[in-house]
């Protein structure tokens, strides 16, 4: 027994200890890694992050020095040789994006201009980042809370102008903010009963009707960012629309349409059985449109009609809109009326395509608000953009007021428990001590979104999704 006990405390020194070296490690490490992507652009720029950031800079480029602050002009060298020209920027710390001491190099964007330079780098001190590695050394000191860190990368990775704009938002700490105001509020009620608890003499407890309205304010507001969860997560993943019909009423070309792309990206190849095609299109939202057209009629002609009943029935099965396609020409066929009996449960736009074919015919609608069209002269075009994103974008500003990601959301879902029990114990009036308890855990769960409390393992999960260089 005696000798579990010492293996035990033993591996936990050796494990702490291990820890706290390789956070020192860390420290003194200088990272560096082309930011931009690897392309021809104009301007690429590798970063530089750690305490030998200047030193390296200076030793890799004609500068006699590098006032922070400043632009500085010059060129790199390897040995002798001049590699490009450029732009530096040092920025000395805290003053900068990891609050360690930081250079950016600003070169011409081809992608063996900025492969040179980060080589010459790494040959001079530095070691390349790893994924995330500069933004979580921006968490490490402080530069960022987590919920900040979390945006930079929906920031990049937004699919959406909308979604960008939203995840700026959290950039500049709006739910960190309210976050923060919540923990504050659970903070003070726990500290008056805390106060009751330890000073029985000199500080009465707090009435119990008082915790019963605090909690419930924080159980509002938590419930606040909660109700914002749904459209965070369509605003985030974006959702699916699929173009259904029997084949030749014009899925492909209502596809090219809608993506205003050329005809050759969704080109058939004869002999080959076409996949279902998928694009993403901005409606605010981000759109992946899948076009289930995947048979040539010439081919495979007795199983037509089943093949294009099945790929409706699959792509219809995990959309979240349906474009249930018919040709107003030749008008509902039964094969028309099966397919659509697949997907009528499901929320559907119902779009007669071909009427520039109707020769002033009037359509005869058989279903309400079909929407009528022509994919060759675009008539009909912006009237069934508009009705999916009515569709789609069918929020209100509350809706969105905070972006939460599903970690940020089980965190909140954990606190709101926490309190509803604290609540609960409130109303039936239990010992102040249980009710601690509870608000313990409910501040512990906050603490998770800001990062205040976090695991290695969260945190390297989070970081290890993010690209190099960020
Ligand atoms: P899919 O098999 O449902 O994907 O249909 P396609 O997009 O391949 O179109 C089948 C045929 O209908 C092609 O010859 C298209 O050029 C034609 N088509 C598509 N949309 C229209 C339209 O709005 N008007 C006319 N007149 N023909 C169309």
């Amino acid at each position: 027994m005696l000798v579990l006990c010492f293996l035990l405390i033993f591996s936990v020194v050796a494990f702490l200890y291990y820890n706290f070296f390789m956070n020192i490690l860390q420290e003194f490490d200088t990272i560096a890694a082309i930011s931009t992507p690897l392309g021809t652009g104009g301007v690429g720029v590798i970063r530089i992050s750690g305490e030998k950031s200047f030193d390296i800079a200076l030793r890799i480029s004609d500068r006699q020095t590098l006032p922070a602050g400043k632009i500085c002009h010059g060129w790199i060298l390897d040995d002798d040789n001049k590699i490009d020209e450029v732009v530096i920027l040092p920025f000395k710390n805290p003053n900068s994006y990891t609050g360690e001491d930081v250079v950016e190099i600003q070169c011409h964007g081809g992608v063996n201009v900025v492969r040179n330079i980060l080589d010459v780098v790494l040959r001079n001190g530095a070691r390349i980042a790893e994924r995330g590695e500069f933004t979580k050394r921006a968490f490490l000191n402080k530069k960022l809370d987590l919920s900040q860190a979390e945006a930079v990368d929906d920031l990049i990775h937004a699919k959406t102008s909308n979604f960008a704009i939203q995840s700026a938002k959290n950039l500049s700490g709006v739910l960190a903010a309210k976050i923060n105001e919540i923990k504050g509020d659970i903070f003070e009620t726990t500290s008056r009963i805390v106060a009751g608890i330890d000073f029985p003499e000199d500080v009465a407890e707090p009435e119990y009707s008082y915790l019963i309205e605090r909690f419930g304010n924080s159980l509002r507001e938590i419930n606040r960012i909660l109700d914002c969860a749904k459209s965070s997560d369509i605003l985030r993943q974006g959702i699916k629309v699929a173009i259904v019909g029997r084949p030749n009423v014009g899925k492909s070309s209502l596809f090219n349409a809608l993506l205003n792309l050329d005809r050759a990206i969704v080109t058939d190849i004869a002999g080959t059985t076409r996949d279902i095609i998928k694009e993403n299109l901005d409606l605010g939202v981000a759109v992946t449109l899948i076009d289930t057209a995947g048979i040539r009629e010439d081919e495979n002609i007795d199983k037509v009609e089943e093949i294009g009943i099945e790929y409706s029935k699959q792509s219809a099965q995990d959309a979240d809109l349906v474009l249930f396609l018919y040709d107003s020409n030749s008008g509902l066929t039964e094969e028309d009326r099966e397919i659509f009996d697949i997907i009528k449960d499901k929320t559907h736009i119902v779009v007669a395509n071909k009427v520039d074919l109707l020769n002033g015919n009037v359509l005869q609608e058989e279903f309400q608000n079909t929407v009528k069209l022509s994919t060759y002269s675009k008539d009909g075009l912006d009237v069934l953009k508009s009705r999916m994103k009515e569709i789609v974008c069918d929020f209100s500003p509350e809706d969105t007021e905070f972006i939460t990601n599903k970690r940020q959301q089980s965190c909140l879902l954990r606190c709101k428990e926490s309190l509803e029990r604290a609540l609960f114990a409130a109303e039936q009036e239990e010992l102040q001590d249980m009710i601690y308890i509870d608000l313990k855990s409910a501040l512990l769960s906050l603490d998770e979104i800001t990062g205040e409390v976090i695991t290695d393992d969260i945190l390297n999960n989070i970081f290890d999704h993010f690209c190099i260089g960020k």
